[in-house]
């Protein structure tokens, strides 16, 4: 039983330290809140049950992920921790007694704050200075995304008042508002969409182009103290009044409570309106409201014992699935989505939901005509929990998986939990993979968009991209709907798109697995299609960001006679086939392990020298430090430059950059 235990035990500990990294330290989580949530309770009620598997370096002791290896890690001057959680309303009156309990005779009151599912980050002011802003790394010590913060619109850089050091700690969001427009641009650029808004600010705060971030509309919202020097106050009540006025956002609405039923009461109303809210919120946080209490009772290694997290339930409604489109995408994966018959949730009209797969639909045994649940969890597209067994007649058929491509009719082959249609001339995937090629994010030509690649497929004008470029003014103008002038300008497009840079190219050409980012590193790698074409798999995994799925599906791509006789057509056609970045050498031995930093205004996008940088093997970081090898200079160059000078550091203007790089 004890070994069962155990091994249980080591299963979940492994299992969540993979996920919480995957959360944190990549904002690309694994699976959803609910599912994170599940295991962690189980890894609790073990540990509960046998408190000798509680070591020191359990998840369930220790904060969040570890600080990012591109950032200069600092210690905070007091621990950024995290909350202990409860969904239940026992949980919570259990919480207030045990407080009671330690803190006999002593009247208690409460304040009650949303719980802003953002990131948390400490942010530090000096005589009303914004100097610096860290993340909460794990909880100990963090990054330093101080740039990144300064370009959050809504974070003072000055404040009223001038104490010696006020520390204030909140989370940064993405406006929820803005968050389905982030996806859209992500989708149409062939990126990976973010989950929910918190992990597309979790991405955001990440990137170590401080101008990337300033063109994302972050937001914060202020709530904690962290380090303070001559600020004078005594209860959460008075904090958050004295922050607000200082000019910090705070929330909108808190509560304070002097018994178990306020709490409630309070819990339900922050319920009621936090839909309303510019951040998403999971939950309500309920802490002790004077200071000199919360310090008598202390906290845990991992959490204080005078507040906890009371998270809502995520919003789920039944309706009933009226039937299953099959979908087939650019890779032939045929993907079936829910139609439903339409409901209210979470604020929107739901009519579809996605079923990631053919095996999920088996798993959960969903059968057409099924009454079923859905839920929201913080993603945009509802998700199918699962049938409602109750409500079944008897008379539901067990879905079959698809014998036939809905579009060519080819059978279908099983590729892991997807099935595919494996015939690469498949309409559907013709078309899908011209209009990926042509989208705004790819070789952006002018007026190819879906309707119009439709009606190029369907009068068999074009099979592939290289197509595109034979055809004539005389068959785009025969089109419907399409007048000469029209036809001209998309012929304009075309020709204009020969001169594309050569990772747009990589990415339009659809490549499994090949997104824009790693089409980026993989043009700035190798300089030219032709490289890239005869890399070896080894050379590909040497890439930034290419693991070995993505190398072996890239030699697949171009081993296969078809793919490679249309990019031979589409050299012919006089299309680019040169990155018009200027290449550093590859493995280059005098930036391999070198540490960089970047300042002033370079001559081309930041990010894209910190990608060859990365490329050639160095690393680069965002503040000057004592490990810092070598500071790249641009124009107006400010305080880092000064930070190298003093601390007697390497400084390469842009052409010394490249003369390292080829030596
Ligand atoms: P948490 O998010 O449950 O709560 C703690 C945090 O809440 C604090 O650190 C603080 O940053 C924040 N917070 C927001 N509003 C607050 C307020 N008013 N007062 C105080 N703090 C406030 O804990 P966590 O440690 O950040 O993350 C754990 C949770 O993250 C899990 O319960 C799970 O939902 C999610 N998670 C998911 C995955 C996944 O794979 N899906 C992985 C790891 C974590």
């Amino acid at each position: 039983m004890m070994m069962l235990a155990a091994k249980r035990h080591a299963e979940l500990v492994e299992q969540i330290r993979k996920l919480d990294q995957a959360y944190y330290e990549e904002a690309q989580p694994l699976v959803s809140d609910q599912e994170y949530d599940r295991l962690y309770r189980e890894l609790l009620d073990l540990e509960e049950a046998h408190p000798q598997f509680r070591t020191p370096d359990s998840p369930s002791q220790r904060v969040g992920g570890s600080p990012l290896a591109h950032f200069t890690t600092v210690a905070h001057a007091i621990p950024m921790q995290s909350l202990e959680n409860t969904f239940s309303a026992s949980g919570l009156e259990a919480f207030v007694d045990r407080i009671q309990k330690s803190l006999e005779g002593e009247k208690l009151a409460f304040v009650v704050e949303p719980k802003i599912d953002g990131v948390a980050v400490s942010i530090r002011y000096e005589k009303g200075k914004f100097v610096q802003g860290l993340t909460r790394g794990d909880g100990e010590k963090g990054d330093d995304i101080t740039a990144n913060l300064r370009t959050i619109k809504n974070l003072p850089l000055e404040i009223k008042n001038k104490a010696e050091v006020l520390e204030v700690r909140g989370e940064v969001y993405y406006p929820s508002a803005a968050f389905e427009k982030l996806n859209r641009q992500r989708e149409a650029a062939g990126e990976a969409t973010f989950a929910n808004p918190r992990n597309a600010a979790a991405g955001t705060l990440k990137q170590l182009d401080s101008r990337l971030v300033a063109k994302r509309p972050l937001a914060i919202v202020l709530y904690g103290p962290g380090e303070l020097r001559g600020v004078n106050c005594t209860t959460q009540e008075e904090w958050l009044k004295l922050i607000e006025n200082a000019g910090l956002p705070v929330p909108k609405q808190v509560w304070f409570c002097k018994s178990k039923t306020e709490l409630f009461k309070a819990i339900q109303e922050l319920d009621l309106i936090r839909g309303k809210f510019a951040y998403d919120t999971d939950g309500a946080v309920v802490k002790l409201n004077e200071w000199r209490l919360r310090n008598a009772i202390g906290t845990t290694p991992k959490a204080p014992r005078w507040a906890i997290a009371y998270k809502y339930p995520p919003e789920q409604i039944v309706t009933i699935l009226k039937g299953m489109t099959p979908q087939v995408g650019r890779t032939g994966a045929i993907t079936p989505v829910a139609e439903l018959d339409p409901v209210r949730l979470a604020g929107t009209t739901v009519s579809r939901a996605t079923l990631h797969n053919f095996e999920e639909i088996m798993r959960k045994d969903i059968r057409p005509t099924d009454h079923v649940t859905i839920e929201k969890a913080g993603e945009i597209i509802p998700a199918i929990v699962n049938a409602v067994i109750e409500a079944r007649t008897g008379n539901e058929t067990i879905i079959e998986l698809q014998k036939a491509c809905p579009v060519c009719g080819t059978e279908p082959i099983r590729d892991g939990i997807f099935l595919r249609c494996p015939n690469p001339s498949c309409p559907a995937q013709t078309r899908r993979r011209l209009e990926h090629f042509a989208q705004r994010g790819a070789m952006d030509i002018d007026g190819m968009g879906e309707s119009l690649v439709g009606q190029l497929v369907d009068a068999d004008l074009v099979k592939d991209p290289a197509d595109l470029y034979h055809l004539t003014l005389e068959q785009l103008a025969g089109l419907e709907r399409m007048a000469e002038k029209s036809a001209q300008n998309v012929l304009d497009g075309i020709e204009d798109s020969k001169k594309a840079d050569l990772w747009r190219l990589i990415f339009g050409l659809g490549i499994l697995h090949v997104g824009a980012g790693a089409a980026r590193a993989l043009a700035t790698h190798f300089g030219s299609l032709d490289k890239l074409e005869s890399a070896t798999e080894e050379q590909l995994c040497a890439v930034r960001d290419i693991g070995g799925v993505v190398a072996k599906s890239i030699i697949a791509w171009f081993a296969n006679e078809e793919n490679r006789e249309m990019v031979r057509r589409l050299r012919q056609a006089g299309l680019n086939m040169k990155s018009l970045q200027a290449p550093i050498r590859i493995g280059g031995t005098l930036l391999a392990g070198k540490t960089f930093v970047l300042t002033g205004t370079l001559s081309e996008p930041r990010e894209d020298v910190k990608e060859r940088i990365i490329a050639a093997g160095g690393k680069v970081a965002s503040s000057v430090s004592k490990k810092t090898d070598y500071v790249v200079t641009g124009e107006n160059a400010g305080s880092k430059l000064a930070d190298a000078q003093k601390l007697g550091i390497t400084i390469l203007n842009e052409k010394q950059l490249a003369e390292l790089a080829e030596s």
